[in-house]
């Protein structure tokens, strides 16, 4: 099956990528996260999965447009509820572009976040896979976060402090909710 997997970070792909490996799927990544503020952090971010994937020849297919401007588009002037927005452009640029370069199917290294809106990824990944005609290939990665998370710090990667955009920026100096929500990759 060629699968095609986007990827949010490289601390997130690890576990994504170990388990799909171990079931016998051989990924090709997909980078294209244009809800990444600022440009230093995108920048960050995009250059520690290149030289995490040539660590573990991981082949990788990077969307070079940034998307600054269609992703703050996209949110306003609903900021609060900004999320689905943000799942839903990156699901559907996955879905076409792995419909478009003869993949089966597509996921994203999001659904190892138990800090994400897994049911409301999994419906945005089903639409987009309906729109694109590609199948979207579900795979709960939660239960293998903490084993992500702890190898990447021991491989010494770049570990981002915030979800991606600018307001998940600001929700980490703002007083804490009862329970917060940390970044994706964390
Ligand atoms: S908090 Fe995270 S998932 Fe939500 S809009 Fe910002 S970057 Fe996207």
């Amino acid at each position: 099956m060629k699968t095609l997997l986007h990827i949010c970070c490289a601390p997130c792909s690890i576990a994504c990528i170990e388990s799909l490996r171990a079931e016998g799927i051989e990924p090709t990544g997909f980078w294209y996260n244009p809800n990444i503020h600022p440009m230093t952090e995108y920048k960050m971010r995009k250059n520690t999965l290149v030289e995490y994937a040539k660590t573990i020849g991981l082949r990788l297919e990077i969307e070079n447009e940034y998307g600054l401007r269609r992703f703050i588009e996209g949110i306003y002037p609903d900021f609060d509820h900004r999320c689905g927005f943000c799942y839903r452009l990156r699901m559907e640029e996955t879905a076409r572009f792995a419909a478009e370069n003869g993949f089966d199917s597509f996921l994203t290294t999001l659904l190892i976040s138990p800090y994400q809106n897994h049911e409301l990824l999994i419906r945005t990944g089903r639409e987009a896979a309906k729109k694109y005609q590609v199948e979207f290939l579900y795979r709960d990665f939660r239960p293998v976060f903490r084993q992500g998370q702890e190898k990447a710090r021991e491989l010494g990667l770049y570990l981002q402090k915030y979800c991606g955009c600018v307001f998940s920026e600001e929700d980490r100096y703002r007083k804490r909710p009862k329970k917060p929500k940390p970044p994706c990759g964390e």
